[in-house]
């Protein structure tokens, strides 16, 4: 297989932490779009318990702190992004209602039906959508809420590049209904569903030049981190050409 078209998961961890690391935020979003999904959202007072999971640096979470009065807590996986969240929350004066932890969200520290709202943007895949819902409901109170972004094909059928492409990255990626089918045979009420704006993964990959080129040159003659970065290119490249084809969607559901 040529390097480009390795999946992101061949390449060493400590290459993506600290490449991701120097961006405001590791997946496609805005704070625009994480605000208009907070708005299906009801029913969120200053006793809410909220856990952003996959939160990394916390783009995102600080978006929500700043739109919800609640307790958030953000979890990931990567020490480098929690310890770079928790100076976030400080310098923005959230560290009292916002704090990150390590760990994995297929390991949750909470309690039975403990949690008002579950986030996680662009962060679900790395368990698998369906078994994600399945697992995290029970730390949902009834009435509680699910709000995740995810991969997702907007046609019945598409060009064979990106379906293979697709297929070696994340084969759970399927379409909107399905998706929504899924949601609610894992026992939500699909309440709302939408797709990101392509400017939401236009202005990642022009977050994303800045930060290649200061890569780059930290790691000038190695192998893996430019393939790593070449690979990033190839991920761009095939989004532009078949956009029509693919995004985000975001998927909230309300446990009953
Ligand atoms: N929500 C952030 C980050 C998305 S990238 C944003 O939208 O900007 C996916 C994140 O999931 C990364 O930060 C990665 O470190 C984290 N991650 C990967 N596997 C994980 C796991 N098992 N548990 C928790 N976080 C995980």
């Amino acid at each position: 297989m040529s390097n480009e078209n390795k999946s992101i998961h061949e390449f060493e961890v400590s290459l993506i932490c600290e490449f991701f690391a120097h961006l405001e935020r590791q997946g496609p979003g805005s704070a625009e779009i994480t605000t208009k999904a907070l708005s299906f959202i009801e029913g969120l007072g200053k006793e809410a318990k909220i856990a952003d999971l996959g939160c990394g640096t916390g783009g995102q979470t600080m978006v929500l702190a700043q739109h919800t009065p609640g307790q958030i807590t953000g979890i990931d996986l990567f020490p480098t992004f929690i310890d770079l969240f928790n100076k976030n929350a400080h310098q923005l004066k959230l560290e009292k209602r916002v704090k990150g932890i390590v760990g994995s969200m297929d390991q949750l520290p909470f309690q039975h039906e403990e949690l008002d709202l579950i986030w996680s943007e662009g962060a679900i895949y790395n368990i698998g959508f369906e078994r994600g819902l399945r697992e995290w409901k029970e730390f949902l109170k009834p009435g509680g809420y699910v709000a995740v972004s995810e991969a997702s094909w907007f046609t019945d059928e598409r060009p064979q590049e990106i379906h293979d492409f697709w297929m070696d990255a994340y084969p759970g990626i399927d379409t909107i209904p399905n998706k929504m089918a899924q949601m609610q045979q894992a026992g939500y009420v699909p309440v709302a569903s939408f797709i990101l704006p392509v400017y939401c993964w236009t202005d990642f990959y022009s977050m994303h030049y800045k930060a290649q080129k200061v890569f780059l040159k930290n790691h000038a003659g190695d192998k893996a981190a430019e393939d790593f970065i070449a690979n990033q290119r190839h991920e761009e490249k095939l989004y532009n050409k078949y956009k029509d084809f693919y995004g985000y969607a975001f998927y909230i559901g309300k446990k009953i």
